[in-house]
């Protein structure tokens, strides 16, 4: 659970200047910055709820199917995908 911590504080040029969390390793931070566009399409996606599998889940006859696990589920888990852009 991600926390608001002032120690943690980086400006956005800092993150992006010095590749921050590249090139796959997850790394949290703490920003003040103005969302200045958030795009509405897409914002969460139905997904295979094995864990580490986030792939997304097909309805099928009241079922969710998921291809890489060959499995079908009650219920997805729903996934959100957050894009904005901020300065
Ligand atoms: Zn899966």
């Amino acid at each position: 659970m991600a926390v608001f911590n002032r120690a943690d504080i980086r400006s956005l040029d800092e993150v992006k200047q010095t590749g921050y969390g590249m090139p796959d390793k997850p790394e949290t931070f703490s920003a003040r910055a103005t969302i200045m566009h958030i795009k509405s399409d897409n914002i969460s996606y139905p997904a295979c709820p094995t864990p580490n599998c986030n792939k997304k889940v097909i309805e099928d006859a009241g079922k969710w199917k998921c291809e890489k696990c060959s499995q079908s589920f009650s219920a997805p888990e729903h996934r959100f995908v957050l894009h904005f852009l901020c300065e």
